[in-house]
């Protein structure tokens, strides 16, 4: 397929909701070293030296992703009616009801009309949904109402299989269970072929189990 790059007015630029205020870095450095006294550690310890600033930086660059607020479509005029999936995405993200790691694979599908989305900007925009503390089911209908507006139609698929360390180290402790999300709209709720095919690609870029 030949992208062609126009010029900057074809560009279209979809607002991403952006987060609450910055964080103080120092403060969660604080409230850390807090909480390593509270679990019974000495946060004086060799050890433990740098690590409350070392998780307030990661906090830090974890709740802010670098720049998916823009999204570039490039015009296609002869393109309509093709299956996109972009797949292959893989995110962390953190659980908001235990605050654990979940690791996050996504596959987008849309139906060009006109226009392309620059692939770059499905994992960026990926990666910002994830920053954040998060439920799977929400993420994945974030991601799909943003690729929804950046096409400006409702022709979007995105499935998100996700691994969950609040199911895998704790509770059930089931280390192979997955979780699979999928938010389908427009054509992909209506035209049972297209839908289908989304399908078999994601299920060909998964794997098994
Ligand atoms: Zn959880």
């Amino acid at each position: 397929m030949t992208i062609s790059v126009v010029s900057p007015a074809a560009d279209v630029t979809a607002a991403v909701p952006e987060l609450a205020a910055a964080i103080d870095p120092g403060r969660v450095a604080d409230l850390i070293t807090q909480l390593l006294v509270e679990l019974g550690e000495d946060p004086t310890r060799e050890g433990l030296l740098g690590t409350p600033e070392r998780v307030a930086a990661w906090w830090s660059d974890f709740l802010s992703p670098d720049g998916a607020a823009t999204a570039t479509c490039f015009t296609e005029s002869k393109l309509s009616g093709q299956l996109v999936a972009v797949g292959g995405m893989s995110v962390w993200s953190l659980c908001e009801h235990h605050m654990l790691p979940m690791h996050l694979q996504v596959t987008a599908g849309y139906v060009p009309d006109g226009e392309v989305v620059g692939l770059s900007k499905f994992g960026r925009a990926a990666q910002h949904f994830a920053g954040r503390l998060q439920v799977q089911e929400r993420f994945t209908r974030q991601f799909a109402e943003h690729l929804a507006g950046v096409i400006g139609r409702e022709d979007v698929a995105v499935a998100v299989r996700g691994l969950h360390l609040c199911m895998s180290m704790r509770g059930v402790r089931m280390e192979e269970a997955r979780t699979t999300t999928l938010q389908a709209g427009g054509r992909f709720g209506t035209d049972p072929v297209l839908s289908q095919q989304f399908l078999t690609v994601t299920a060909g870029l998964w794997g098994t189990p």
